[in-house]
């Protein structure tokens, strides 16, 4: 499953590197030190979370064509934060679905 780091890596244009990086910036490092950046285990994590989610919600594929689903849920997880990251407020989905669960 691909991964932030490989559409950062793969993106010489610059509006993925910076859903990236946006993104990235949802899931700071949770020390109390404003400078601390980016976590970015977390951020993959939440990544890799977000194409579950489309994965599971796609209709199963014919038997043999697997692959095709996992390449097209990255391509909609990409094309997600492409969409938002120019939303100054918004909020990691994977992070929203886990507070309210906290929330008693
Ligand atoms: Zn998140």
């Amino acid at each position: 499953m691909i991964t932030l780091h490989d559409l950062y890596e793969q993106d010489g244009q610059g509006a993925v590197r910076e859903a990236v990086v946006a993104f990235g910036a949802r899931h700071l490092v949770r020390s109390g030190d404003p400078d601390a950046g980016t976590d970015w285990k977390w951020a993959e994590r939440h990544f890799t979370c977000l194409i579950e989610t489309i994965m599971g919600a796609a209709v199963p594929p014919p038997p043999g064509s697997g692959k095709p689903v996992v390449r097209r849920a990255e391509n909609a997880a990409v094309g997600f934060l492409l969409a938002v990251s120019s939303q100054p407020d918004y909020r990691c989905p994977v992070c929203v679905k886990q507070q309210a669960r906290q929330t008693r």
